[in-house]
This record gives C-alpha cells, sequence and structure tokens, in this order.
C-alpha cells in the first residue's frame, strides 16, 4: 500500500466543478468540526474559503497554541555539495546549467559547522544534489557523524534513498527527513523532471514512507508552490501528511507550503499563490492538521514570515545561505540553488519572534547514544 493509491483515486475527480459549488455557509460548517474529512479539508481550501479567512486564522491559531504552545522552532540549512544529475527545470543546480560546482571537503564542513553554531542554531539541515558518484554514502555519513559534534539535531534534505539508505544515515546520527514531492500531479511531474532517477515519480513519492520506517522521528514534506495548480497541490500535500501521520504513530509528521522563487535557469512558473492564499492554505491545513508542524522557510519575506507567528507556523529556517557552504565562506560566483527572501539574521528572526510574545526554540531534543 503507497500514497500513490490516493492519488490515483482522485485521477477522474472534477477539482473545478466541486471548487465551483462550495459556499460560505459550507466554510463555516467545516471550520466548525473537530475533525475534519478529506471533503471539509477541500472546502476550507476552496475559492469560496478566501472570505472567511479570519474565522480560518482564529481557528488555526487556537489550534497551534493549544498543540505546540507559542513557540517557533529553529533550524538553519547546510548545502555541501551542488552536483546533481537530473533535470529539474526550475532548480539552479539543474545538470544542464553551466554554474560553478563545487563540493565541501570534511575540514570545510567543519569549518561551517563552527561559523553555525557561533550563531547559538542547534538544529541543523544538510543538503546536497543528487549526485551518487560524487557525494556517495560514505562521504554523508562521515558528514553527519562530523555533525553531530556541533548540532543537537541533524535532518537531510537529499535525494530519495532506499530503506537501508536511510538506516545507515540514521546510524551516523540523522534524526529528520525533508523530502518535498515538489508536484503531486504526476503527468506534469514528467514534464518538469527531465533526466536522472528523479524522473521515478513513485520512488519519490514513497520515500517519506522509507524513512519513518527507517526510523526517522521527524519526516517534512510538501509541494512547490508554482510548479502545479496550487489548490490542488495544496490538498494532496495535506492528504499525504495525514496519510503519514496515521500510518506511522512513531514519526513526527510536518509540512511545507514552499513558494517557488527564482533560480539558475528563469524558470517562470505557470501558477502562484499570493499571500492571502497562502495565508488559507496555511490556516487550512492546521485545521485538518492539528497535530502538524508547520515549517516556513527565507523563501518568504520577513515581515510575512511576523505575520504567520500568530497564524500555525511552528518552525521557521533562520540566517539561511541556500549556495554551497555559505557561513564561514562563499567563493565567488557560487550559484544559490534559489533566491531567498528573508535575509535576516539568527539574532534578528530571534528578536521578531519574541517581539511577537513567542518563545524561539533553538533545541528541543538530544540524541541519547
Ligand atoms: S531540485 Fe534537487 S534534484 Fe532537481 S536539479 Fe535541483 S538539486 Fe538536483
Amino acid at each position: 500500500m503507497s500514497f500513490f493509491a490516493t492519488i490515483e483515486s482522485f485521477d477522474n475527480y472534477d477539482f473545478d466543478h466541486f471548487f465551483s459549488q462550495v459556499d460560505a455557509d459550507q466554510v463555516r460548517r467545516a471550520l466548525d468540526k473537530d475533525t475534519l474529512n478529506e471533503q471539509d479539508f477541500l472546502t476550507l481550501l476552496s475559492p469560496a474559503g478566501a472570505s472567511l479567512l479570519e474565522p480560518m486564522a482564529r481557528k488555526a491559531h487556537q489550534l497551534t497554541v493549544q498543540y505546540f504552545g507559542r513557540t517557533i522552532q529553529l533550524f538553519i540549512p547546510l548545502y555541501i555539495s551542488n552536483y546533481c544529475n537530473n533535470e529539474c527545470v526550475y532548480c539552479g543546480f539543474n545538470r544542464r546549467h553551466g554554474i560553478k560546482r563545487r563540493k565541501l571537503t570534511l575540514e570545510q564542513i567543519e569549518a561551517e559547522a563552527r561559523a553555525i553554531s557561533a550563531t547559538g542554531m542547534q538544529h541543523l539541515l544538510l543538503l546536497t544534489g543528487e549526485a551518487t558518484d560524487i557525494t556517495p554514502m560514505d562521504y554523508l555519513e562521515d558528514a553527519v557523524r562530523l555533525l553531530k559534534n556541533y548540532f543537537a539535531s541533524v535532518a537531510i534534505e537529499m535525494f530519495p534513498m532506499e530503506e537501508e539508505q536511510y538506516q545507515r544515515l540514521k546510524t551516523a546520527g540523522v534524526d529528520g527527513l525533508t523530502l518535498y514531492q515538489e508536484i503531486y500531479d504526476r503527468h506534469r511531474y514528467a514534464e518538469l523532471h527531465k533526466a536522472g532517477r528523479k524522473t521515478d515519480y513513485q520512488f519519490r513519492l514513497d520515500a517519506p514512507e522509507r524513512g519513518a520506517r527507517a526510523g526517522f522521528r521527524m519526516v517534512n514534506i510538501g509541494a512547490l508552490m508554482g510548479l502545479g495548480e496550487v489548490r490542488r497541490e495544496a490538498f494532496f500535500s495535506g492528504l499525504h501528511a495525514r496519510y503519514l501521520s496515521d500510518k506511522y504513530l512513531q514519526t513526527d509528521i510536518s509540512i511545507s507550503l514552499p513558494r517557488f522563487n527564482p533560480a539558475e535557469g528563469d524558470y517562470t512558473p505557470r501558477h502562484h499563490a499570493d499571500d492571502k492564499t497562502f495565508v488559507q492554505f496555511l490556516t487550512a491545513l492546521r485545521c485538518f492538521l492539528p497535530r502538524a508542524g508547520i515549517t516556513v522557510s527565507t523563501r518568504e519575506s520577513a515581515d510575512f514570515r511576523n505575520h504567520l507567528i500568530r497564524l500555525g507556523a511552528t518552525r521557521f529556517s533562520a540566517g539561511s545561505c541556500t549556495g554551497v557552504g555559505g557561513y564561514a565562506e562563499m567563493e565567488e560566483n557560487d550559484t544559490p540553488q534559489f533566491e531567498i527572501t528573508d535575509r535576516r539574521t539568527v539574532a534578528q528572526v530571534v528578536q521578531a519572534i519574541k517581539d511577537h510574545g513567542y518563545q524561539p526554540v533553538y533545541k528541543d531534543w538530544d540524541w541519547i547514544e
């Protein structure tokens, strides 16, 4: 059994017809429920839901405080290689782009770790492109073992792996996995991922399950907003998160709604979720999944992230760099994977969280040997 069966079950579903007949009363009724089913969730995501943002925001806030308190957990990304054998048309690291390629040595990784820990950050997200000939498993394991000396938590955002590979990284010290499907519409997926192992839609779709089975304590999923029709993508992201939460009770499932930002290659997305729509999706997700973490990255602006503190977000990246290294050193001509928008330092993000009456959490977990 795979989430793929759920995706297939909606193959002939007429989303446009459903959205066209939803009215404000139906949105209110869905919002009044303690437990929302799939149809209630889709109702909150509908265009009619946009007219009830205030009650949705109130409920999202109340549920978030109930399950998470007034806290925002912090993490920081570290890219250790931008080699990649895939051709994702929207990504700066696409193998066809003539960018400068680089892979950090263990000494360089340690220098980055020192620079990051000086900011106080304790939860690290480790990233690479997909080029297993250049960044093989033993390199990744060595990097993780080294980084565990500096951080309470090391999560990964890499290419999808087999369960046995995830187990090796867990043994080395990885405790969390972020893996975005990018786009749940599998026909459009094929158009956007032109070559390399990433062309395998279902292998990617099932990777969060393999990570949960391998024993990661946290699995974070989502879709890159802009690649597909945004309401459907938000819907399938939420269904995927609920599927994983129901099946892997020992794993904390969290979700992100990363919005497309420009990257090398100048890809223009077909779709867009404006700020109001983004808030609608985020608050709908909170009502559908009261206990799921919701991550908002520095793709979003400082002002907008400040607003989201009270609307259901529970995890922020801060002080981020999306090029290789970048904390201890960034080489001239280094190209980021995508442009970030919130360029505040860690200290500035922490202050903003406190100014909103919330507690910034540098560390909520530790590895027990
Ligand atoms: S999105 Fe990931 S897999 Fe695709 S080109 Fe970029 S780094 Fe490679």
